[in-house]
């Protein structure tokens, strides 16, 4: 697992599949900040590798100050608690429809269904009560953030969860998309617990209306030269199932 860089400002640890998805992991803001933010954790398990590739790249953990969850699933929050103990201070921000879940150890939207919840707990010996976090702010979509020099906007996108986040910067037009949309014409699965697929259509349709050069995703591949028109494409594909 190895720090990549984007462009100034923005690097990427990809997640690591193997039986189970791991989420991509960003690092915002510029250089030489200090103020630098993550984006999302990963799979439950793998914290301390990714931590590990952060130092590797010569990143000084002091200077993360937050971590903003694109959203609560297993494999983007699963991770939190290891980065956690190894970062101290690190402030949690989420979406508030997903924080206060979190807040009151409600594990549904981690999971995602019953069956899910059941066999990850077998798997990885998780207790529950895990995913019990106190969240430093809670966000509501339509923030202007300034992280580290760099602006970047907060877009509620329900659909895949319902407080499904995609971070913005207008400057260097990137989305930071979760799993609302990736690359490929693919987009997030909409059956999971607090899903919506009418919701996720017009979290894809509010997208669209973004002009969008660099597509960051939770999985997959990234994207540095996002075709015109790409998320619009993507939606008007997908929308006859998003009902
Ligand atoms: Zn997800
Ligand atoms: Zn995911």
């Amino acid at each position: 697992m190895k720090l990549e860089k984007v462009v100034t400002g923005v690097y990427f640890l990809p997640g690591e599949d193997e039986f189970m998805p791991d989420s991509h992991v960003y690092l915002i803001g510029e250089p030489d900040s200090h103020d630098l933010t993550l984006v999302d954790a990963g799979l439950f398990g793998k914290g301390k590798k990714k931590v590990q590739a952060l130092k590797d790249a010569g990143i000084e953990l002091k200077d993360i100050k937050r971590i903003i969850m694109t959203h609560t699933h297993l494999d983007h929050i699963g991770a939190l608690k290891e980065i956690k103990e190894r970062i101290p201070n690190l402030e949690l921000w989420v979406h508030r429809l997903e924080a206060e879940q979190l807040e009151s150890g409600d594990e549904r939207t981690v999971y995602g269904m019953e069956m899910f919840r059941q066999m990850f707990q077998m798997q990885f010996g998780i207790r529950p009560g895990e995913f019990r976090f106190k969240v430093d702010r809670k966000l509501e979509g339509g923030e202007d953030l300034n992280l580290g020099g760099m602006k970047w906007r907060v877009i509620h996108v329900p659909g895949h969860s319902m407080g499904s986040i995609a971070l913005y910067n207008p400057h260097k037009m990137i989305l930071i998309s979760g799993d609302v949309v990736y690359a490929d014409y693919s987009i997030g699965r909409f059956d999971l617990f607090g899903a919506s697929g009418e919701k996720l259509k017009e979290s894809l349709y509010l997208l669209a209306r973004l002009k969008v050069r660099i597509l960051l995703p939770g999985h997959n591949r990234i994207v540095k030269n996002v075709e015109h028109d790409y998320i619009l494409k993507t939606a008007t594909q997908w929308e006859p199932y998003l009902v």
